[in-house]
């Protein structure tokens, strides 16, 4: 059998993190001959909240998990670990403004940061969900010296698995025949769902959707869809951000299909215009637990301005943070 990998959750007692761990402990994350153990990293005043779902975890008795650790203190949560989803996030009060919401979380993910650094593997994977999650991406792999940048990433997976969704229902087609969408940019309004290069079944997606129906409807609903969400249920999405987590972690450990490629938030190296060292969606492709960015799609007039507009907004966000920004 092969030997445990570790798997650190922040926020793991929160509404995401129910959904979330279940999954992960019966193998839908890494395969289902993938041991794990779970280690849930919260905040004190949640503590008993997430011992209930330590003993959830027990009761479910899955062969592949082979231990719980459950903590408040980041360096037990991070010793040795391979993998961290940092899903514990400020939410936004009431009152409060875009400015102290990035503010007060960058606070966190810095202090995250510096812990992962000292304390998790060298080869860790991190993963930022809490929003706004590229930037609290980019805090906390500046204050990761030792670690190489490329090991921080944040999640656009569920905004590209939204993307699909919404294709496979305007087109009747299955998900599983639908190839090659983008999502360019930050996890928020101006991301920027890009379908010029899908293929539904092998054929161009154009022959299936107009153009105008793309710019006009598929665009605007990916991007508010959280919002219809919140508004439909009361509460925003917790399952289909598990679910998008589970895909990310998923597919850079054990790679993307050919022919296809998925989105992921990753240091920007300059690749299609975008300033190094953002934290920005691309088109990538994994393998051998490494991601390459798709190279060489053409971008129109219409693409760039967008590409360059959700770019504006993490410069601006970048901007709030600076000082935060360590080595
Ligand atoms: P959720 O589990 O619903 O959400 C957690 C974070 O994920 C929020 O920042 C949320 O952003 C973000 N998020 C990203 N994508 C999505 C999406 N598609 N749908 C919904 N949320 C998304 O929050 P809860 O309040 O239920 O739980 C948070 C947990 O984190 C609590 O258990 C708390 O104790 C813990 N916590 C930990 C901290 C720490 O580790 N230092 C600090 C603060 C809290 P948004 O707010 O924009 O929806």
């Amino acid at each position: 059998m092969k030997s445990a990998v570790k798997v650190t959750i922040t926020g793991a007692a929160g509404n995401i993190g129910y959904a979330l761990v279940f999954r992960i402990a019966s193998g839908a994350m890494f395969g289902p001959d993938q041991p794990v153990i779970l280690k849930l990293l919260e905040i004190p005043q949640s503590m008993s909240s997430v011992k209930g779902v330590g003993m959830e975890l027990e009761d479910c008795a899955f062969p592949l998990l082979h231990d719980v650790v459950m903590t408040d203190n980041p360096a037990i949560g991070f010793r040795d670990t391979d993998y961290a989803i940092l899903i514990g996030a400020k939410p936004r009060g009431k009152g409060m403004e875009r400015k102290d919401l990035i503010t007060e979380n960058a606070k966190i993910f810095s202090v995250q940061g510096k812990a992962i650094n000292d304390h998790a593997s060298r080869d860790v994977k991190v993963l930022v969900v809490g929003n706004p999650a590229n930037t609290n991406a980019l805090i906390a792999a500046s204050n990761a010296p030792d670690l190489d940048k490329r090991q921080f990433t944040a999640m656009t997976r569920l905004d590209h698995n939204r993307a699909i969704g919404q294709l496979a229902n305007k087109t009747n087609s299955l998900v599983a025949d639908i190839k090659r969408v983008t999502v360019w940019g930050n996890h928020s309004s101006t991301q920027f769902p890009h379908i010029d290069n899908c293929e539904i079944a092998g054929k161009p997606v154009y022959d299936l959707v107009s153009q105008d129906w793309a710019i006009d409807h598929f665009i605007p609903r990916v991007q508010r869809r959280g919002a219809e969400i919140i508004e439909a249920r009361g509460l925003s999405s917790a399952a289909s951000a598990a679910d998008a987590i589970v895909d990310h972690m998923h597919d850079w450990a054990l790679g993307t299909p050919d022919g296809d490629w998925v989105s992921m938030a990753i240091p920007s190296d300059g690749s299609y215009g975008i300033e190094e060292g953002l934290v920005y969606s691309y088109p990538v492709t994994c393998k051998d637990g490494s991601y390459e960015i798709v190279q060489g799609l053409e971008l129109d007039e219409f693409s760039v301005s967008r590409l360059k507009a959700t770019q504006q907004e993490l410069l601006e966000e970048r901007a709030i943070i600076a000082d935060l920004l360590g080595g």
